[in-house]
């Protein structure tokens, strides 16, 4: 064989720009061959018993795939579709085709890289060599001023420094052309029922309709920055929950990377000089800044963000209520910020950062519940799903991560008032609530029986009572939080197994 060919692993890289392997492969003269695999275990269940990929993710991975083959066949190129395991299906086509090397994207978490290593060890067998690249992040690894094993522990001096020393490197176009490929079967797309997963129902009061893919998630970029000119005001309206534009809603795009944080950033710059510049062009590189770190944290410390005990080691007494936790997984615990924001994720797999860090903070601070199932959950059902990500920030708001500030509780009544003053959002996602007025819908336990029936809820039976006193629980919590702390900070004693923790029996 003549010709040089290069197989291009695509993994959570579905894109054709900012796309290193991709380019690198065609500047060295091979014809390159782009293939995805849809992988059986991506489509297990969790310890908890969930989909690891939830319906509306699937959806939107499916629909990411299928975009990423039309702007390869559109550059003259095509993409190979495979249903099984990478470490079977690749090597399988390397020898048909006879590639030379294989370029992929290298991830950071054990499951992945178990992948890669097995991978690698089949392709070496039939003498295929391998090229792994940094994914992800928006400042590379090889730019950092600092090794792996020394990234800072606290969020804040990693940000500094990164931002004093590092630069973003620019992004690589996408290929002009691409060299048809050889005879072989391209494959089939898989459907969702495929994976025994019915198609998600669209839920109308879903804000904004997600399509997969690098064109939709491009589309989505000029929408929020050229079009609706909403990032000049970003940091004034991130703390949003209801409607498109308060935050920018690329999350779920980075997540399969359709949209690259440096095609973003270039864009920011973009918008800066034609547009404006202000505190918050700079906040949304500030967010994308929160995604590197908990990529390189999770490069630097491994399995630990998955341990019941968190990347501090501690071991709180976190108990495992399974009714308890099926309420707040449905959204009835009577705290009406709390239950709008879990019908939210359940229906849409979208929920804002306020939402998240507000459902965490009960789950962990109100009923000291485990918070690797609330990790779980959301790993079933958020469209955005991002391991580090996910991972990183339950960490965080659970108060075992390594830049965890003690026991941070959110006062939910409080917090309902301040980023929902009249009621919309939560209105929005509990209709039963929509005729109480704004200044008594956050605290409706608090409604007298008169009240109930002129605004047309009777708590108790339409709506929940709440089913914990917010600061006593909060209260009780922080003290089995606390006594975690003296002896643990000693001797920190570790769960080695992000599948040990028990699993919660379903509910009658
Ligand atoms: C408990 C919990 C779980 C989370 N799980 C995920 C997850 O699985 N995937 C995910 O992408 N984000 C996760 N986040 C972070 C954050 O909530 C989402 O990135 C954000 O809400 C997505 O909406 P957006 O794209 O409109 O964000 P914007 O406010 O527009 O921010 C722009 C981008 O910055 C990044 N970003 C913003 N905040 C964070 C953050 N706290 N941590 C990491 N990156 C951030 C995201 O890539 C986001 O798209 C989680 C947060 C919490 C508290």
């Amino acid at each position: 064989m003549a010709e040089k060919r290069i197989l291009i692993w695509h993994r959570n890289d579905l894109r054709v720009h900012d796309h290193e392997p991709l380019i690198k492969a065609v500047k060295s003269g091979a014809k390159v061959v782009p293939v995805y695999c849809f992988e059986p275990r991506q489509f297990e269940t969790t310890p908890y018993g969930f989909p690891k990929t939830g319906a509306i993710r699937a959806q939107f991975l499916l629909e990411s795939v299928a975009d990423l083959r039309e702007n390869l066949r559109s550059l003259g190129s095509d993409l190979i579709i495979r249903r099984g395991n990478a470490e079977e299906m690749i090597p399988a086509i390397a020898k048909e085709l006879e590639i030379e090397s294989v370029y992929y994207y290298h991830e950071v978490t054990s499951e992945e890289t178990a992948v890669e290593k097995a991978l690698s060890e089949a392709l070496e067998a039939i003498g295929v060599s391998t090229k792994r690249f940094w994914a992800q992040t928006l400042y590379h690894v090889d730019d950092l001023p600092f090794e792996i094993r020394e990234i800072p522990e606290l969020f804040t001096s990693f940000r500094k420094q990164v931002e004093k020393s590092s630069t973003v490197y620019d992004v690589f176009p996408a290929p002009q052309r691409l060299v048809g490929l050889p005879e072989i079967d391209r494959g089939e797309m898989p459907s969702l029922s495929d994976y025994g997963l019915e198609p998600p129902k669209n839920d109308p009061r879903g804000m904004i309709p997600y399509k997969g893919g690098e064109t939709a998630g491009k589309a989505r970029l000029e929408e929020y920055f050229w079009k609706q000119d909403a990032l000049k005001v970003y940091k004034e309206t991130r703390n949003g929950m209801l409607g498109v534009d308060y935050s920018s809603k690329f999350s779920a795009w980075l997540a399969l990377g359709c949209l690259s944080p440096r095609y973003i950033h270039a864009q920011v710059q973009e918008y800066e000089s034609k547009r404006v510049r202000n505190d918050s062009t700079y906040w949304l590189i500030f967010e994308l800044l929160w995604r590197d770190y908990f990529r390189f944290i999770v490069a630097k410390h491994g399995d630990r963000i998955f341990y019941r005990s968190g990347l501090q080691g501690v071991k709180i007494d976190w108990k495992e209520d399974v009714d308890r936790f099926e309420l707040w997984r449905e959204g009835k615990t009577g705290f009406p910020l709390v239950d709008a924001n879990m019908q939210e994720i359940a229906a849409t797999g979208f929920m804002s950062n306020r939402g998240r860090q507000n459902v965490a903070s009960f789950l962990t601070k109100n009923l000291g519940i485990n918070w690797q199932g609330g990790a779980e959950w959301f790993e079933s059902q958020l469209i955005d799903y991002d391991v580090c990500s996910n991972w990183g920030n339950w960490n965080y708001n659970a108060g075992v991560g390594n830049d965890a500030r003690g026991f941070r509780f959110f006062n939910i009544i409080k917090q309902s008032k301040d980023y929902d003053p009249d009621g919309s959002y939560v209105k929005h996602w509990l209709p039963v609530l929509k005729d109480i007025p704004a200044a008594k819908v956050h605290e409706p336990w608090k409604l007298l029986p008169v009240e109930q029936e002129r605004f047309n809820v009777r708590i108790g039976v339409d709506y929940p009572n709440p089913i914990v006193d917010l600061f006593k629980s909060a209260e009780a919590n922080e003290k089995i939080y606390n006594a975690a702390f003296p002896t643990s900070s000693k001797a920190p004693q570790r769960e080695r197994d992000r599948r040990s923790h028990p699993k919660p029996q379903k509910r009658r």
